[in-house]
C-alpha cells in the first residue's frame, strides 16, 4: 500500500518525513509550483499524479502533504484535520525543543496511522457519525448523506465552497466577520453513548480505548515481555541492579512518553528516597513508581463536581460559576462547549459568557457553540435551557463588568451554572496573565478550570505554574481539561507534567472534536502506557 506524509517548506526542504518515500511528492510541489491543483479549502490543495492522490495544507508558512492511492476513499476533510494536527504538532514540539526529533517522530506517525487506519476501515479514535447513536437534529434535505456534501462559507472575505463537517474546528474563521461562522448549519454529531446513567444523572465515562492504541505495525504482534519496556529492561538486568542504574532506565522511558525532564528527576528522585536501598529489581522499582504516578493522578472529581452544582442549585444561591483558562488554541472554548452540553444533558440550565473580550471573532465563534448546543437540545428529552451572554468586545474593566452582568443575568432568569470563556494568553507573558488576578477576584467563580494540551511536552509545566498562580496566593485552579488526547497516543506525559507541578487534579481529557468527545480520565491505563 503506498502512501506517505512529509513536512516541508515552499522552498521543497523536507522538514520532517513518515516513511521514506519523498520522491513522489515532487509531482505535487511541482503541481504548487505550477498552479495546477485544485484549492479545496484556503491553503489546502490537491491534485492527482502517478496513480496518487495528494492532498497539501499550508500554514505558517510551511506545508504538509500526504499522498495516497487513487483508490483510496477518504473524505477530505478528515485529510485536512490530519495535516492541521501535523502541523500544529510540528511547531509546537520544535518550538519547544528543535533537536526532539524522537517525540516529533512519534506524534507524527501516530496521527498519520490515525489517518490511513481511517482509510481501512480499521477501529480509530475519530468516529464516524453514528445514525442510530446520533442526536443531532439532521434536516430532512441533509439527512444520510454522508462526507461528501459542499457547503459555502465565508473565509477570509470571501465565499468558498468547503465539504460539510460535523467537527467542531470553527477556529478557521478566527479573526474573521460573524458570517466566517455559518457553521450553525452544518450537522452535528455526538455520541450520547459516551455518557452512562446512573440514578438520575448523566455521568462522563472513563477513557478506555483511544490512549492504548498501538501504531499499526504493532496492531498484530502479540504483546510480549520482551516486546515491552518492562520486559527489555529486566532482562537487561536480570535480577537485583544499583537503583540509580535501574533508575536511569526509567528516567529515558519517562522522557520518552513526554514527561519533562526536572518532573522526571523529582518522581524517581522521590522513588529512589521510597525504596531506601542501594540495590533494587525492575518489578520493585516499578511497583513504587506505579503507586506514586497514582497517587498523582488520582483524584475522582468529576462526579463530585455534578454534585455540587447540583446541590448550588437547590439552595437557590447565586448560579454556579465556572471559568475556563488556557493559552490560545488549546480548545477552550471547544471544552466549555463539551461541558455545557454535558450539563444540559443532567437537566441544569447554562448560560455562556463571552469575555474573550479582546480578540475578534471569539464572540462569534460561542455563539455558534451555542447555536448548536440549542439545536441539540431542543431535540433531546433535556429540560434545560442553554444561551450565549455577551457585550461584545473591549477592553480596561469590560471583562470584568460583562462577567458580572452575565451572573446577575443567570440568577434572574433561572440559569444553574454560568460558563464563563476568557480570552487566550501567552502563559509566559506577565501583562497578559495580571488580568486574570482582578477577573478571578470579581467573579469569584466556583471554580476556574484551566485547558491544556496533551501535546505541549516541557512547556506544561510553566504554562501550569503560571495559570496556577495568576489568580493571587489565595486562589488556585481547580481542574484541569486534558484537550487532544486523541491526537498523541501513548506520550501521555504532559498530565503528570501538570498535576505534578500544581496538584491540580484533572477533570477530564479531550478526546476529539465533538461535543460528547469528553472522558474521564483513566488512571490505571495512563500509569501502565508510562510503565510498561
Ligand atoms: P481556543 O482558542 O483555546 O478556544 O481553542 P478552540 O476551542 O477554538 O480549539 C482549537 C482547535 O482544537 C479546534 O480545531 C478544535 O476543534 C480543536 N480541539 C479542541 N479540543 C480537541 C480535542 O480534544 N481533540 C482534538 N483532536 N481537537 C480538539
Amino acid at each position: 500500500m503506498s502512501q506517505s506524509l512529509i513536512v516541508f517548506e515552499p522552498s521543497g526542504k523536507v522538514l520532517h518525513q513518515v516513511n521514506n518515500k519523498i520522491s513522489p511528492f515532487n509531482d505535487l510541489i511541482y503541481s504548487i509550483v505550477n498552479d495546477s491543483h485544485t484549492e479545496l479549502n484556503p491553503g489546502f490543495y490537491t491534485t492527482l499524479a502517478s496513480q496518487k492522490r495528494f492532498y497539501a495544507l499550508k500554514k505558517a508558512g510551511i506545508y504538509a502533504a500526504v499522498y495516497l492511492d487513487v483508490v483510496t476513499t477518504l473524505d477530505s476533510d478528515k485529510v485536512r484535520q490530519c495535516l492541521l494536527d501535523v502541523l500544529r504538532t510540528y511547531t509546537v514540539v520544535t518550538e519547544e525543543d528543535e533537536t526532539d526529533s524522537l517525540k516529533l517522530t512519534k506524534l507524527i506517525d501516530y496521527q498519520f496511522n490515525q489517518l490511513t487506519k481511517l482509510k481501512t476501515g480499521a477501529a480509530v479514535t475519530e468516529k464516524a457519525p453514528v445514525a442510530e447513536k446520533s442526536t443531532k437534529p439532521e434536516p430532512k434535505e441533509k439527512a444520510k448523506k454522508k462526507g461528501a456534501k459542499t457547503m459555502r462559507k465565508w473565509v477570509n472575505g470571501e465565499m468558498v465552497e468547503v465539504q460539510e463537517s460535523s467537527i467542531l474546528d470553527y477556529s478557521e474563521g478566527k479573526g474573521d466577520s460573524t458570517d466566517a461562522f455559518s457553521g450553525a448549519e452544518e450537522a452535528i454529531s455526538v455520541d450520547n453513548s459516551n455518557f452512562q446513567r446512573r440514578d438520575d444523572l448523566v455521568l462522563v465515562s472513563e477513557l478506555q480505548d483511544i490512549l492504548g492504541e498501538e501504531s499499526d505495525e504493532d496492531e498484530d504482534a502479540p504483546k510480549t515481555m520482551t516486546s515491552t519496556f518492562f520486559g527489555k529492561v529486566s532482562s537487561y538486568f536480570g535480577g537485583a541492579a544499583d537503583i540509580n542504574d535501574v533508575s536511569k532506565k526509567f528516567y529515558d522511558q519517562l522522557i520518552s512518553k513526554n514527561i519533562a525532564p526536572p518532573t522526571a528527576t523529582a518522581i524517581l528522585d522521590k522513588i529512589k528516597a521510597n525504596i531506601g536501598k542501594k540495590s533494587v529489581t525492575v518489578t520493585e522499582f516499578k511497583l513504587v513508581l506505579t503507586e506514586e504516578l497514582t497517587k498523582t493522578l488520582t483524584p475522582n472529581v468529576s462526579t463530585d463536581l455534578l454534585y455540587d452544582i447540583k446541590r448550588n442549585s437547590a439552595g437557590k444561591k447565586r448560579p454556579y460559576v465556572i471559568s475556563v483558562v488556557g493559552v490560545n488554541g488549546v480548545g477552550k472554548s471547544t471544552n466549555l462547549a463539551k461541558l455545557a452540553y454535558w450539563f444540559l444533558q443532567n437537566n441544569l440550565n447554562v448560560l455562556i459568557c463571552a469575555c474573550d473580550t479582546f480578540r475578534s471573532g471569539a464572540v462569534e465563534q460561542l455563539k455558534v457553540h451555542v447555536n448548536n448546543l440549542q439545536r441539540l437540545n431542543a431535540n433531546s428529552a433535556t429540560e434545560s435551557k442553554i444561551d450565549l451572554f455577551e457585550k461584545g468586545y473591549g477592553g480596561g474593566d469590560h471583562v470584568v463588568n460583562t462577567a458580572k452582568l452575565a451572573i446577575n443575568h443567570a440568577q434572574e432568569e433561572g440559569y444553574d451554572i454560568v460558563l464563563i470563556d476568557t480570552a487566550g494568553r501567552t502563559h509566559s507573558n506577565a501583562k497578559l496573565m495580571a488580568p486574570l488576578k482582578k477577573f478571578g477576584d470579581a467573579a469569584n467563580p466556583d471554580k476556574i478550570i484551566m485547558v491544556g494540551e496533551a501535546l505541549v511536552g516541557t512547556d506544561s509545566v510553566e504554562q501550569a505554574v503560571n495559570f496556577n498562580n495568576a489568580f493571587g496566593n489565595r486562589r488556585n485552579l481547580d481542574f484541569f481539561i486534558i484537550s487532544k488526547v486523541d491526537t498523541v497516543g501513548d506520550l501521555v506525559g504532559s498530565m503528570i507534567n501538570m498535576v505534578m507541578a500544581t496538584r491540580v487534579p484533572i477533570l477530564f481529557v479531550g478526546t476529539g472534536q465533538t461535543y460528547t468527545d469528553i472522558k474521564k480520565l483513566s488512571v490505571k491505563s495512563v500509569v501502565d502506557m508510562l510503565t510498561r
